[in-house]
């Protein structure tokens, strides 16, 4: 196996458990992280720990300059890429959609959505048959709330990740005779650092009734799902919008 993987927000959460996850699975890993040093050189020390390999980079996703530094830097340490997990996220205080600040609005948009499209559009140009890659596959961590809608909480977030999911059905269309299969994974209620990042860390926990299998789920949870998207038993799977959620 010849994966050379970039995982956004590979530092914490979903991102860690992606990047373990593909490691594990033979992938070489870029690891991309903005704040949280320490925690993605706890994420590399497991990662070596199982014989696995991969690079660390800060990039802020929101910035095109330092998007290109970190395929660059992953392309010269590891090779040519051949799939990338566009997971950085954030959310802002939960609240209604007139409470919520524009400038928590406009971040939001910035690094969930401008992000996204960054990325996307640099892994395109490196992996499309079309510009002599050899064909590759793009997961967009998106969330239930794009279908939900998330009223109360944060309107302006299932905004950005319901256009992710846009990006995800339009370029698997457009990459689709290239070699590059896009997909996206839209996570239930999953335990992580963002829920004390919107102002409840208990959140997950509240109102188990909502989720049908009655419990939230694990980072790893999603990182499964993300890993079979990447793998080749996945070689027919794009432009799918797969819900990962118990039920929710
Ligand atoms: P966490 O808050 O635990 O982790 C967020 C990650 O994103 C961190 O690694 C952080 O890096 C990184 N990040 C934040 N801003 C930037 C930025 N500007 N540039 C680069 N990296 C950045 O969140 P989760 O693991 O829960 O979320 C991961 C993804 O899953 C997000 O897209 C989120 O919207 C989505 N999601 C999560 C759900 C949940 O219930 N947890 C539900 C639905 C979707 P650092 O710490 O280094 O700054």
């Amino acid at each position: 196996m010849d994966e050379v993987t970039l995982v956004t927000g590979g530092s914490r959460g979903i991102g860690a458990a992606v990047a373990v996850r593909l490691a594990a699975a033979g992938h070489r890993v870029g690891i991309g992280y903005e704040r949280s040093k320490d925690a993605a050189e706890d994420v590399a020390r497991r990662i070596r720990e199982q014989g696995g390999t991969c690079v660390l980079h800060q990039v802020d996703t929101s910035d095109a300059e330092q998007v290109d530094g970190f395929f660059d830097v992953v392309k010269e340490q590891l090779g040519a890429v051949t799939g990338l997990v566009n997971n950085a996220g954030i959310t802002g205080p939960l609240g209604r959609f007139t409470e919520t600040p524009v400038e928590v609005m406009r971040r939001v948009v910035d690094v969930n959505l401008m992000g996204a499209l960054l990325c996307a559009r640099r892994a395109a140009l490196e992996m499309s048959t079309r510009y002599g890659g050899n064909g590759g596959a793009i997961v967009n961590i998106s969330s239930g709330g794009a279908t939900l809608g998330s009223p109360g909480e944060y309107v302006h977030y299932a905004a950005s990740k319901s256009a992710v999911d846009a990006l995800t059905v339009g370029l698997s269309k457009e990459l689709g005779p290239d070699g590059v299969r896009v997909n996206s994974v839209q996570p239930g209620m999953i335990v992580t650092d963002i829920h004390a990042a919107m102002g409840d860390p208990q959140r997950p926990w509240r109102n188990p009734e909502r989720v049908p299998m009655r419990r939230p789920g694990q980072p790893e949870e999603i990182a499964g799902a993300v890993a079979w998207l990447l793998s080749p038993d996945a070689s027919y799977t794009t432009g799918a919008v797969l819900r990962i959620s118990g039920g929710l």
